[in-house]
């Protein structure tokens, strides 16, 4: 059976699995990124890659993808903005490629991890689904008949970018008012950030310990639910975007299953929780009947196994 190498490159460190051609991981392996250049970032990625693949044996590995919570060129091969790695216009693809010695594609960390979960997750035979993923950013796939929705442009699914404040907060694709502007992992933490700059919310600066480099969505959930006020309107409003949005989808789609996944849903149950609830109040009656919201299901794996799995698509 034919294999791929997927690799998952986080802030703080870089996984790597040789994964079959069903999504299933046949080894894996992990660095701790101590320090963030680009160089060092090259090597501690290929020491995984070449880990997991001497544990994988004797199998023959075609292509490499590698996940990463950025923004990234059309080509998949520059990382223009990875705010994780503090990285702008980093050639990465060709550096890793050159060290590795074989052809790598970067691709956006929630796309891999949507695709992970659609081809050997949650998703897995479902003909008409709909996937929302809220990590460093939000991301979305459309299966529709079995088939994933790419538009005329290949652009489908970029639900991240709907939008739902005209002229609000600036997003990271240059656009003003998108849902990820307010609703994701990284622009909450942005949210937060800026609140406990302004002073008004002593109990975040208390709960990061006094550090804004603490601050992480977990954070802000908890402070919400203590009903600390600044903390309660930033998850307030990216709860109630992220239902609606959601809610909207589904009533366009009509969708067998809803998949809520991602980093920022799996370590804040309380917003899980709240989008489902939402969700159900806000989607059209007809298109609500018989929809399941299933939790995504491979963990933290769906971007090691979708980052294989699209590595040559
Ligand atoms: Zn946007």
């Amino acid at each position: 059976m034919k294999h791929n190498l997927g690799i998952d490159l986080g802030g703080t460190n870089a996984r790597a699995a040789v994964v079959d051609a069903e999504g299933r991981i046949v080894a894996r392996a992990k660095s701790v990124l101590t320090d963030r250049s680009p160089a060092a970032v090259v090597d501690a990625v290929a020491a995984a890659a070449a880990s997991a693949l001497s544990m994988a044996g004797n199998v023959k590995v075609d292509a490499c993808g590698v996940g990463v919570a950025a923004q990234l060129d059309a080509e998949g091969a520059v990382v223009l903005v990875a705010p994780n790695l503090g990285w702008f216009d980093v050639p990465f693809a060709a550096l890793l490629s050159r060290k590795m010695e074989r052809t790598v594609r970067l691709i956006n960390d929630l796309n891999v991890a949507v695709f992970g979960e659609l081809k050997a997750g949650a998703g897995k035979g479902v003909r008409d689904l709909f996937v929302c993923f809220v990590g460093s950013g939000v991301g979305g796939a459309l299966i529709v008949d079995g088939q994933l929705v790419s538009g005329a442009r290949g652009v489908a699914g970029e639900f991240g970018h709907v939008k739902v404040q005209p002229g609000g907060r600036k997003c990271g694709c240059g656009e003003l008012g998108c849902l990820e502007a307010y609703a994701g992992g990284h622009n909450l933490i942005a949210q937060m950030r800026e609140v406990v700059e302004a002073g008004r919310s002593p109990r975040l600066l208390e709960l990061a310990q006094g550090r804004v480099e603490n601050l992480n969505p977990a954070l802000l959930e908890q402070a919400a639910l203590e009903k600390d006020p600044a903390a309660l309107e930033i998850y307030d409003r990216a709860a109630n975007h992220l239902a609606l949005a959601i809610a909207n989808q589904i009533t366009v789609l009509n969708p067998a299953r809803l998949i809520l996944g991602g980093g920022v849903l799996n370590h804040c149950a309380g917003m899980q929780q709240r989008i489902r609830q939402s969700v159900e109040q806000y989607t059209a009656r007809v298109a609500r009947n018989g929809l399941v919201i299933a939790e995504a299901s491979l963990g933290d794996d769906s971007g090691l196994i979708g980052a294989a799995l699209l590595a040559d698509l």
